[in-house]
């Protein structure tokens, strides 16, 4: 493929096109598509409506698919799918955002897009979506149409999948990829709902950890108990818990679960030398969220600690110990507690295994 000599007349393309490639993105971003409020269901539509529109001026097949929830868009730069001679490239989106409360927080209105200068000297785009995923996602389909417009083409083969269910776990769009995986052939996935580095740092995002979430229900007495006449003798879950809790890890920040680390592998030496280069300190990671000391293990770099190391995020929430502490119901002993619990796996390593006893 000798593309590179027709970058350059691309680039200039979206350059000449820059304030139309603006206009779009932001019509895109007055669409208030919040997936998890069924009263947005029909923004939710109208997004995937008008990208749908947007993508088949591309010269696309493009159609919005009914999924269990909110519509997902299909669209295919040749009409056929896979199997061509010329490399086929999955291209991945979503078209809803997160929920905007509580809106005394924003300084304009979320879905009514400007360009403002940045405290650092930047200008930036602001809008909810811009940055996750409809900034990105408009960035791909606004390179198709730069390089179509100028060579008449695509140099690869492209299918856009984009869903409108991300922000609420894609519960529908997993068994709408599993129903319809032939359509989703391809010979390399593009995922761009990444971030960059920094403001002034690019990133190529190769994976990502993965995550899995549990819930461990811990039973004692077989009815919730008054304290004045159980506490002292009869075991509290609460307590059960703590002691597993403050057990999972060793002062180093290591886990201490027998058989955690197994199979998970090192950085190679250039990829963790880079990584060095990055510099990503407490100060500059930590002390924004109001931290100072990194909690991961440590003998391993703080970026190792975010980005390739295994980790337990422990406990999401105590559901029934923080309803009943809600309710102000102190003096009982919950006799369940059902715990949300989530562990990160490394990109490079193992899936993970769950043993139950
Ligand atoms: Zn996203």
């Amino acid at each position: 493929m000798s593309s590179a000599p027709q970058l350059q007349p691309v680039l200039d393309r979206i350059d000449a096109d820059f304030d139309n490639c603006l206009e779009r993105l932001f019509a895109l971003l007055r669409i208030k598509s919040i997936s998890t409020d069924p009263a947005f269901a029909g923004d939710c539509k109208a997004a995937a409506d008008q990208l749908a529109k947007d993508i088949a001026t591309l010269g696309f097949s493009a159609a919005v698919r009914p999924t269990a929830g909110h519509p997902a868009i299909v669209a295919s730069s040749n009409g056929k799918g896979n199997g061509g001679s010329r490399p086929h490239v999955l291209f991945y989106g979503h078209y809803d955002v997160q929920p905007v409360d509580p809106l005394r927080l924003w300084h304009r209105p979320p879905f009514e897009p400007v360009v403002t200068d940045h405290a650092d000297g930047r200008k930036i785009i602001v809008a909810r979506g811009a940055q996750d995923d409809k900034g990105q996602l408009m960035t791909f389909i606004e390179a198709c149409r730069a390089w179509k417009s100028v060579t008449g083409t695509l140099p690869i083969d492209i299918t856009m999948v984009i869903e409108g269910e991300e922000e609420i776990g894609s519960k529908n769009f997993v068994p709408f990829l599993e129903k319809n995986k032939a359509d989703f052939k391809a010979d390399f996935a593009l995922v761009c709902d990444t971030g960059m580095w920094g403001p002034n740092t690019p990133a190529l995002t190769t994976s990502l950890r993965g995550l899995v979430s549990d819930e461990v229900k811990i039973r004692a007495a077989n009815r919730d108990l008054h304290s004045g006449v159980f506490g002292g003798g009869a075991q509290n879950p609460i307590r059960v818990l703590t002691r597993i809790l403050g057990s999972l890890f060793d002062d180093n920040g290591r886990i201490t679960i027998p058989g955690f680390y197994d199979g998970v592998k090192d950085l190679p030496p250039d990829i963790l030398a880079q990584w060095k280069d990055l510099n990503l300190s407490p100060d500059s990671f930590l002390k924004p969220i109001g931290l100072s000391i990194p909690a991961g293990e440590k003998d391993r770099l703080l970026i190792e600690q975010v980005i390739s190391r295994e980790s337990i995020w422990e406990v999401v929430k105590a559901k029934d110990a923080l309803e009943a502490y809600a309710r102000g119901d102190y003096s009982v002993v919950p006799a369940v507690l059902r715990v949300p619990n989530q562990v990160y796996a490394p990109p490079t390593g193992r899936p993970i295994r769950f043993e139950r006893d």
